[in-house]
């Protein structure tokens, strides 16, 4: 009786937001499938959603236009690997992350990830993965937030706490083997592996997240079959973090959805991933941030940027199906998290990644990695108005990507003119 009260409730304060039609005159619109640039477009969305789209679309007397007839539009970006909860300081190690949830209470991280989703909306970024590492389910609140108009920031999908063989990720010492929680869920038996899977789905995880190899007792394809199989029951997909060859070829044979980072990949792994349709996520970082993985060292951080690039391009060569994903989780001075999130992109240059193909990884790749395909990832009647704008074309030169005018969610404008433009909303609907 509560859900229907708070049911009716929702659909009576939705009534005004009903029937909306904006227009927007645009000088191309960037279709991302076939990597070409459709010119002097008009798009009418309704609601949330692309209604019609076309070059002869006639704008009625009297409406609502947006114009950006002198900007090239395309779909927004997708961000498959996050973390708005987490903000470490940049240093020489990661001492911050491992204390993280000693110093910083769920409540801290969320209001960081408060700052973190605006700046990553304002970059241009519709939609992201969140993958852990938010306390004790803050990656749930910022969405709920988000969702229901609190703050403004990407549609997300998250995992809730990162499920790992004893010690997660980090180094415990005897005294206090409880510090691993709540940044992980430890599971060393699949009747562990799968209580932890109900509790994430349970609180309301979208997805599942394994980290199989960080330690010398790494998950079997037995159990991380075992793993996928009760996660694809309730309907949805395992990213699994890995870093060694063996790894990474256990969690592809165990059918994950996606591997994130894999910074080891053999060549039979990489067909196998192919066939199987496992994406790579693979976190690749620019050549200026290469030193803070590897203490500073110069020459050791040109050795791992080069290994790095070396990986994607054999990925990419191969025709792993790709999406983009930073995993910024730190500050770098100057920087914001959005503004060094889509400083990534440098990588996939230098790996040798074409213009349209980059643009296919950030976008429509990303949505079929998200299952959002049917909503997103493309300009087309139907999807999501999730739409941004540049005053130039991505398709010709994709540092275009670093300076993005204009940005709309679900037909919502969050930023014109390359101004942020949400404002506190006056009404929220109540939450379920
Ligand atoms: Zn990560």
């Amino acid at each position: 009786m509560h859900r229907l009260i708070a049911l009716l409730f929702t659909l009576v304060i939705s009534v005004p937001a009903l029937g909306q039609t904006t227009w927007i005159r645009a000088g191309g619109v960037v279709d991302v499938e076939s990597g070409t640039l459709l010119e002097n477009q008009v798009i009418r969305i309704d609601d949330e959603r692309i209604s019609a789209m076309g070059a002869d679309l006639q704008i009625p007397r009297g409406a609502e236009v947006i114009d950006l007839s002198s900007s090239v539009v395309m779909p927004g970006l997708i961000e498959a690997h996050t973390h708005l909860a987490l903000s470490t300081q940049q240093r020489r190690d990661f001492g911050r992350f491992f204390i993280t949830n000693v110093i910083e209470t769920t409540g801290y991280r969320a209001i960081q990830g408060v700052t973190n989703a605006r700046s990553l909306l304002e970059h241009g970024f519709t939609s992201i993965r969140d993958l852990g590492n938010s306390g004790n389910y803050g990656d749930l609140d910022l969405k709920h937030a988000i969702e229901h108009g609190w703050i403004p920031g990407p549609d997300m999908q998250t995992v809730g706490r990162i499920i790992a063989p004893f010690g997660g990720q980090f180094q415990l010492q005897p005294e206090h083997p409880e510090l691993v929680a709540p940044e992980y869920l430890v599971a060393d038996t699949q009747d562990e592996i799968l209580k932890g899977i109900h509790q994430n789905l349970h609180y309301g995880a979208d997805l599942i997240k394994i980290v199989v190899d960080d330690f010398a007792y790494q998950y079997t394809v037995d159990d991380l079959r075992f793993a996928v199989e009760a996660v694809n029951r309730a309907g949805t997909k395992v990213a699994m973090h890995v870093t060694t060859f063996q790894g990474a070829r256990n969690a592809v044979e165990a059918g994950a959805a996606s591997l994130e980072h894999a910074w080891q990949l053999d060549d039979a792994t990489l067909e196998l991933m192919v066939q199987q349709g496992t994406f790579l996520v693979g976190t690749d970082f620019p050549s200026y941030y290469a030193g803070y993985f590897a203490g500073y060292d110069e020459s050791l951080a040109q050795k791992l940027y080069d290994e790095r690039i070396e990986r994607l391009r054999r990925a990419y060569e191969a025709g792993v199906q790709i999406a983009f994903g930073a995993d910024v989780t730190d500050q770098k001075d100057g920087y914001t998290r959005g503004s060094l999130t889509i400083s990534f992109i440098s990588s996939f240059a230098d790996a040798g990644v074409t213009p349209a193909d980059l643009l296919r990884i950030m976008t429509i790749n990303g949505a079929r990695l998200m299952g959002w395909e049917d909503d997103k990832g493309t300009v087309a009647v139907g999807k999501h108005a999730d739409l941004i704008a540049f005053d130039g074309n991505p398709l010709e030169d994709p540092d275009i990507l670093l300076n993005v005018d204009f940005v709309m969610k679900r037909g919502d404008v969050y930023k014109q003119d390359g101004r942020f433009v949400w404002e506190v909303p006056s009404v929220i609907e109540a939450t379920e």
